[in-house]
């Protein structure tokens, strides 16, 4: 165990499972309370340290809920990790020329508008002179993605996250987003191989994300040794984005070259 968040109470939307669950039980161990939210009830027990509240990013009424039980528990918390995510559509359904227009404004209520309320109403508890705030947004909020929906509530995310640094900054808190690649989540339990294997032809380091790849840069931009980076994209991606798809290029190169 290691002590770097000891004392610390720290908010993650979308716990439940996936990467947010992994991010709640790690920085746990390393000494922090953990306020799990979802929709969603977490399955099998959760680890000393982690408490879990139904909530749901959407809904003012469930933050005002929150924000005054954790006033009344703790009197300030530390961190918030908006974390809660919706993919939509995957197929034609979700692309630029079909998406419906309730599937866009769930996508923008879920990933865009819920971290603002989160920010809203939790940076209000954040009083001691310091404090952090992760997003999660994705490779998606930095380039052009095929769920039209999803890819622009990611950049929004991207966007609000460098607007909340500049104007929490002064109150000692910090603000950052993380861009994770694909990561071997619940959320993708159904992704089609062929998606997966599109992702593989990118990433130089060879493999997929999982849970555990995000979790620790979570925890470290919770601690103190985080405590003067704020207003940064983080990609955790196996070095997808790095080379802005120039990867085909090296490669065409060696095949030509045979190599040499
Ligand atoms: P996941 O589906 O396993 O977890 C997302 C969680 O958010 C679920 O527990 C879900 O119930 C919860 N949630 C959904 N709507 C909610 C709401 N309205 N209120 C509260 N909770 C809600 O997916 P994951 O892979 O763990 O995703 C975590 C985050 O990472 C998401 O924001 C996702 O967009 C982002 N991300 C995922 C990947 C990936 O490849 N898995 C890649 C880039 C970014």
């Amino acid at each position: 165990m290691n002590a770097a968040l000891e004392g610390r109470v720290i908010v993650v939307t979308g716990g439940a499972r996936g990467q947010g669950r992994e991010e709640a039980e790690l920085m746990a161990s390393d000494g922090a309370t953990v306020i799990v939210t979802d929709v969603l009830e977490p399955e099998g027990d959760l680890p000393a340290g982690v408490i879990y509240r139904h909530l749901d990013v959407t809904s003012p009424e469930d933050w005002a809920i929150l924000a005054d039980e954790l006033e009344k528990s703790y009197g300030s918390i530390f961190g918030l990790v908006n974390n809660a995510g919706i993919v939509g559509a995957r197929g034609k359904a979700g692309r630029l020329e079909n998406i419906a227009l309730e599937d866009w404004n769930k996508l923008i209520e879920v990933n865009t508008t819920g971290p603002l309320l989160a920010i809203q109403s939790m940076s209000k508890l954040m009083t001691t002179g310091e404090g952090s705030i992760v997003n999660i947004s994705s490779i998606a909020g930095v380039g052009a993605h095929l769920a039209a929906g999803y890819g622009v509530s990611k950049w929004a995310l991207r966007g609000l996250s460098r607007i909340a640094s500049m104007e929490l900054g002064p109150r000692g808190i910090r603000v950052n987003a993380i861009l994770p690649g694909y990561i071997h989540s619940d959320m993708q339990q159904q992704t089609p191989q062929d998606f997966i294997d599109a992702h593989l032809s990118l990433i130089p380091l060879g493999r997929v994300g999982a849970p555990t790849d995000v979790a620790p840069l979570v925890s470290f931009l919770m601690s103190d040794g985080a405590s003067w980076i704020s207003g940064v994209d983080i990609p955790v991606d196996g070095g997808a984005v790095g080379h802005v798809g120039l990867r085909i290029i090296s490669d065409a190169m060696t095949a030509a070259t045979n190599g040499a």
